[in-house]
């Protein structure tokens, strides 16, 4: 069937309106009538060329909420009406080590991006700007009834990508946790980590966004601009999530762990960052980085979010608000997810 999508046709051009193709829905698969597409910042770094040259016209979405219109046979999963999302994968080999480990987002052979991958049928994969997609049962996820699917959306990838490091690091009562960046996926990894019971601080370049951050669970709020920020803090977090989309200086930042800390880089910026070795090695520090989720841990960030009723803040914009709203996630101008009502594309 021929659907409606955003498409960005250069990596300088504004996104335009387009149509594409969706495949006929196999016997395990669903096709989704799409509702709501978060925009994510790896939307903006893939549509400008910054993560390496990408084919155009590039459809972009993985933050996906949506009905489900239709079932294969084989759907066992799913039902029409059923209230679902999918988030930055659409497939996997399911044989790997990873794979079978319940790794899939870690897919040693690669997994299959909702955009910018290759499907099993050989055909480029295209994203969530736009009216309907077709995925795999196994690769389609519940989104609780409770949670509005605006709200919603962004867990698909905000949120996942910030619940999968606070549980690997063990955030919880007791545990101090840093926020670096309150924009989509800093203001999902405060509720969270705050759901969770861990002691929450929020590193910003500014204390302007210091009442949201509060609001959403925020214990502490800090101005990166600040800096006695930076030295009344050395030694104070078991654990810092990373969100900026920009290079940060690390070796002001790593200081900041306890003994045995870990600086986990969720930030996908262009360029590389330096890694000061004294930085890391004095009290055993650990610099990792971590991808989405599975989806077995999709499923179990969105059941948690629904258990707690959280979801994004969220700005529900217009398809023709696109190219604005990129504008303004760059610029840091974002509260804290714009969210395409995909009915307007
Ligand atoms: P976003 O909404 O733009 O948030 C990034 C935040 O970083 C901004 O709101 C801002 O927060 C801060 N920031 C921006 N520029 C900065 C600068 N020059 N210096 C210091 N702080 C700055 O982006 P997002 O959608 O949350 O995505 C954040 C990054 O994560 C992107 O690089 C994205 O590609 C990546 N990402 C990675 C994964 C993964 O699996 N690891 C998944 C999704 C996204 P303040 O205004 O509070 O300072
Ligand atoms: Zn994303
Ligand atoms: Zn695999």
């Amino acid at each position: 069937m021929q659907v409606k999508a955003i498409a960005a046709i250069a990596p300088d051009a504004p996104l335009e309106p387009t149509t594409i193709e969706r495949r006929d829905v196999g016997e395990h698969e669903v096709l989704i009538g799409t509702k709501f597409v978060g925009i994510c910042h790896s939307d903006i770094h893939t549509v400008r060329s910054q993560w390496g040259q990408i084919t155009y016209p590039m459809v972009v979405g993985h933050e996906i909420a949506g009905i489900v219109e239709e079932i294969g046979s084989g759907v066992t999963k799913h039902q029409v009406g059923d209230h679902v999302g999918v988030g930055c994968f659409v497939d996997s080999c399911r044989e790997c080590e990873n794979c079978k480990a319940g790794l899939d987002n870690y897919c040693l052979q690669g997994n299959i991006g909702t955009y910018n991958g290759v499907g099993r049928d050989g055909k480029p994969t295209a994203g969530g700007y736009s009216t309907h997609i077709v995925v795999d049962e196994n690769y389609v996820l519940r989104i609780p009834e409770n949670l509005p699917l605006d709200a919603a959306a962004p867990l698909l990838c905000a949120g996942v990508t910030t619940y999968s490091p606070l549980t690997h690091w063990g955030a919880g009562p007791g545990k101090k946790v840093a926020i670096v960046g309150l924009g989509g996926l800093g203001h999902m990894g405060v509720q969270i980590a705050h759901a969770m019971g861990a002691e929450v601080s929020v590193l910003s370049q500014s204390l302007k966004k210091k009442e949201d951050g509060e609001r959403l669970g925020a214990d502490h709020y800090y101005a990166t601009s600040d800096e006695s920020t930076f030295e009344d803090l050395q030694g104070t977090f078991d654990l810092i999530l990373n969100t900026v989309s920009a290079n940060l200086d690390l070796g002001r930042y790593l200081p900041l762990l306890k003994t045995n800390g870990a600086f986990v880089e969720l930030g996908a910026p262009e360029h590389p960052m330096e890694v000061p070795a004294f930085a890391l090695i004095p009290q055993r520090r650990t610099l990792a980085g971590s991808m989405i989720g599975s989806i077995a841990e999709t499923q179990e960030m969105l059941d948690f979010c629904g258990k707690h009723g959280l979801g994004a803040e969220v700005e529900v914009i217009h398809a023709d608000k696109v190219n604005e709203a990129y504008d303004r996630v760059v610029n840091s101008d974002v509260r804290y997810r714009f969210v395409i009502d995909t009915a307007t594309i």
